[in-house]
């Protein structure tokens, strides 16, 4: 199988625990808006432990960006990402991926599951088609909203925040319920993404089923 070797160009914090990562692209290589790639570090050690993140950025930039959620005490590969620096080496693989734009819809991300939404929306915004397009999005703090800021300017009133962990002004509190959700979806919504860690994905998909969507208008991917 194919594997390319690219820089780290930089890293940064986006969140207490979302790590930024823009690396060199490979000549040729090529994705669509939510896909992803089994990612590397080039280590010993490290090169074989495979996992999987989405692109971030527009398929047209000459880098490429990652946004990764860390997690320190697994001591696995996002923790190992920590410690990365300017010209550090990543090992990417061919690109794969189960969410790609179909059409107007919805979008529904749990924390990291917002990654594959981050480049389908930047790229809407490129060809000037955000539309009437909405992301809900869900975390436990404001502190934890992926690209707040930047989804706040794309999307203004249609980038709905739902908090389980505080209360904060301009978000919604408490975990995603039929009754949240049905102010938003019901069964003629086009199209409906979803992607976050899979109890909330089971739990959204039941409700998604009660408020008579159709299952063939989900796009579904776990995180
Ligand atoms: C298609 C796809 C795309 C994805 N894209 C992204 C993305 O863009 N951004 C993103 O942030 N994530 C993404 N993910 C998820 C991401 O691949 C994993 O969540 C992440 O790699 C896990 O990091 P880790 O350091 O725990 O992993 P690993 O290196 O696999 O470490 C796991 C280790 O931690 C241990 N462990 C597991 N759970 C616990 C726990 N609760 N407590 C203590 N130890 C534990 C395990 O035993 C194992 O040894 C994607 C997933 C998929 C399937």
């Amino acid at each position: 199988m194919k594997q390319y070797i690219v820089k780290i160009k930089s890293t940064r914090h986006i969140t207490p625990d979302v790590l930024q990562i823009v690396t060199e692209k490979p000549l040729h290589y090529k994705f669509t808006p939510g896909q992803a790639t089994d990612v590397s570090i080039n280590k010993t050690d490290w090169k074989e432990k495979k996992n999987p993140f989405t692109f971030t950025c527009l398929p047209d930039d000459s880098f490429l960006e990652f946004c990764i959620k860390t997690y320190p005490l697994h001591k696995g590969v996002t923790n190992e990402l920590l410690k990365l620096k300017k010209d550090d080496e990543l090992i990417l693989h061919e690109v794969f991926g189960a969410i790609s734009f179909k059409g107007e819809g919805v979008f529904i991300a749990g924390g990291a599951g917002v990654t594959p939404f981050i480049s389908i929306f930047r790229s809407l915004n490129s060809k000037n088609e955000i539309g009437n397009n909405k992301l809900i999005f869900a975390n436990k703090t404001k502190a934890d909203i992926i690209l707040a800021k930047e989804f706040k300017g794309l999307l203004g009133n249609s980038f709905i925040n739902i908090l389980s962990g505080e209360e904060a002004e301009g978000c919604f509190n408490g975990q995603i319920t039929i009754d949240f959700l049905k102010a938003y979806v019901n069964a003629t919504t086009p199209n409906v993404y979803l992607c976050g860690p899979p109890p909330m994905m089971d739990a959204v998909l039941k409700q998604l089923s009660t408020l008579g969507v159709n299952r063939g208008a989900i796009t579904v991917e776990a995180i």
